[in-house]
């Protein structure tokens, strides 16, 4: 089996199967004294990939975008950043199950993906000791059934399309016993890293027909983060979702050297639209450990978001830039020469859904926690909540307030 190629298009179209590759030595287009220093990386980040997604590579480019993506960085080992950045520990209200937004619970039901992302803010659940994922999904589906005001559930982790389609079936026909439960979300980049996932898997596609209703629609939360990504294979799988009842929108965070560049953003979004896959969210990325290699400065990250979505029709520009943070979902929504505006699009205390935020203007933050509130415009501060319910009890301040 050729692992690598420089003109990759041609050779890995036609997989079907895809080979996993964990071993940093199994890719002889990197030096050997190289391999040797990015081994330390891949012993405290693990490294997963395969032979289609290393195909798309262009080994005679050093900064090509899905090397940056997938291929350890020695920058992984600098002090930078936190674990769980934005506080996921803080909304979990029982093993595997988070309940941040009232109307939104997350199953994280799978600890593996088709490949490590370098930029994940959740690579601490691939950690020998986390135990944030559970596959057993019964103490979540019974906290759904009793939370009535829980109409969405995103199946998350992991990826959960690595896990078996039996056992997807189990869950979504736990979720269809829930009459609140209308949408059921799939978080997932196997389009993007094995498309036969999708496209080979008859009894998915069938699963797809049967739970993806007229009034009860699965949604694919898709995430493309360049338009490389976007093979023929990629937008058959796609296309096969599409058909088969399923609601595809994308999300990605915006990721030095592969995507914080306006014509590649824009070029993702138009394709991404033109296959029914249209843009949700660009994330700025969370300040996680081992993350600074991947991080753009937040001022230099919407500047490139603007441009982007000046460009292509407005389908291509649905995409909101927001910051995952801990006290809700903060999308930033204008900078000048002195401040940064920012509005709750959704706020881990309901009240502040809404409520709009000024900061000074600060270009080497990369998070809102960097940033210094305009007196009285900050976000909110609080306890340890562990779910929306308990926040009546937490100590809730704004900062800049105070
Ligand atoms: S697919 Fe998602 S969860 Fe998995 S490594 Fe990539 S960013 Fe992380």
């Amino acid at each position: 089996m050729k692992l690598i190629s420089s003109n990759p298009f041609e050779i890995h179209e036609d997989i079907k199967r895809v080979r996993y590759v964990r071993d940093l030595d199994q890719l002889e287009n990197i030096p050997p004294a190289e391999r040797e220093k990015l081994k330390k990386v891949s012993q405290r980040y693990l490294f997963r990939a395969n032979d289609y997604y290393l195909g798309l590579i262009n080994w005679d480019d050093p900064n090509d975008p899905i090397r940056q993506l997938i291929i350890p960085h020695e920058e992984e080992l600098s002090d930078w950043g936190e674990l769980d950045a934005s506080n996921e520990a803080g909304v979990t209200v029982a093993q595997g199950v988070q309940h941040k937004y009232s109307d939104t619970v997350l199953l994280l039901c799978n600890e593996v993906c088709g490949a490590y992302c370098r930029y994940c803010f959740r690579k601490r659940l691939f950690m020998d000791d986390n135990d944030e994922v559970t596959n057993d999904v019964s103490e979540g589906i019974q906290y759904i059934r009793n939370h009535p005001e829980v109409t969405n559930v995103l199946l998350t982790g992991g990826d959960p399309l690595l896990m078996s389609t039996r056992r997807l079936v189990e869950i979504f026909q736990l979720l269809r016993d829930i009459p609140h439960v209308r949408i059921i979300r799939i978080g997932s980049k196997m389009p993007a890293f094995d498309p036969w996932r999708i496209l080979k898997d008859e009894r998915l596609l069938e699963a797809f027909r049967t739970f993806s209703t007229p009034e009860k629609r699965i949604y694919l939360m898709a995430h493309f983060d360049h338009p490389r990504e976007l093979t023929e294979s990629a937008v058959a799988g796609i296309d096969a979702c599409i058909r088969n009842g399923v609601i595809c929108v994308n999300q990605c965070p915006i990721i030095k050297g592969v995507n914080d560049d306006s014509e590649v953003l824009a070029e993702l979004w138009e394709r991404l639209s033109w296959m029914g896959c249209p843009p949700y969210y660009l994330f700025q990325g969370r300040p996680t450990a081992g993350n600074k290699a991947y991080e753009v400065p937040l001022v230099h990250a919407w500047q490139i978001y603007q441009e982007a979505i000046s460009r292509g029709s407005g389908l291509a520009r649905r995409a909101k830039f927001a910051m995952s943070h801990a006290t809700g979902k903060v999308e930033v929504l204008a900078i000048d020469e002195k401040h940064i505006h920012c509005r709750y699009h959704r706020a881990l205390n309901p009240d502040d859904c809404g409520r709009i935020m000024v900061y000074h203007r600060d270009d080497d933050a990369y998070w809102l926690d960097h940033l210094r509130p305009v007196d009285g415009m900050g976000a909110t501060r609080f306890g340890s909540a562990a779910s929306t319910a308990d926040l009546a009890e937490n100590e809730i301040e704004v900062l800049g307030q105070v």
